[in-house]
């Protein structure tokens, strides 16, 4: 990411290991927000970090982990709350967002499944209109969901990754709507992954000529809302 001009990388909670107690889900924060900044800094990319229970991390001991919320995202290198959202919609993961939603610290960033995305969408938009915040970024947003992300008036996180939006989605996407707040992101994950995917859409936005909406898309967007 270094060679390829990255500068800057946000990294949001969320492992896919089993997490059976608070305690685990802690020490993935810990982790973040301790051997992530590291390991950037020695490849010259500095490491922000996002900290939050994801729908698919909650336990039984979830109260404990969001008790302990708090004092993690006082940390020098975490500037946000993410991710945070609904996976199958259950009551349990809706009243895990908004216990988190309501946590005075901001920007969030807010997930969206692969399956039932239109529907837990609806949900999402409803629940954060409901608690009034907007210094949030909806993301893994897609061409079929576009539409409801964009009525939020949130920013709207692009996922450029296999499975996700692909760079001429993205492409697509930004040309279409210059007016929105898009920040694309490539998610790295336990999935397959490219860790060049922002670079990637920034780099087919100038070649066609929209180098200044792949700069706020790609770029600006993100240190504005992350890092002002
Ligand atoms: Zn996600």
């Amino acid at each position: 990411m270094g060679v390829a001009g990255v500068t800057d990388v946000l990294t949001l909670a969320h492992d896919p290991m089993r997490m059976s107690t608070a305690d685990v889900l802690l020490d993935h924060f810990h982790k973040l927000a301790h051997e992530e900044v590291r390991r950037g800094a020695e490849n010259g990319v500095s490491v922000h970090v996002g900290l939050g229970v994801h729908p698919r991390s909650i336990n039984a001991q979830v109260d404990e982990t969001l008790r302990a919320l708090p004092e993690y995202l006082s940390h020098p290198d975490v500037v946000a709350v993410g991710e945070i959202g609904l996976e199958r919609c259950t009551d349990v993961e809706e009243r895990v967002f908004r216990a988190q939603l309501e946590i005075e610290y901001y920007p969030k960033v807010i997930h969206t499944p692969r399956r039932g995305k239109r529907d837990a969408l609806e949900r999402i938009v409803a629940i954060v209109d409901d608690v009034g915040v907007k210094d949030v970024v909806i993301d893994h947003i897609d061409p079929s969901t576009v539409d409801i992300a964009l009525e939020a008036g949130t920013y709207v996180g692009i996922t450029v990754q296999p499975g996700k939006a692909s760079v001429q989605d993205a492409v697509d996407l930004i040309k279409e709507y210059p007016e929105a707040k898009f920040v694309v992101n490539s998610d790295i994950s336990a999935q397959r992954s490219d860790c060049l995917s922002v670079a990637r859409v920034l780099h087919a936005l100038s070649v066609e000529g929209y180098a200044d909406r792949g700069q706020k898309a790609c770029v600006q967007n993100g240190l504005d809302l992350f890092l002002r």
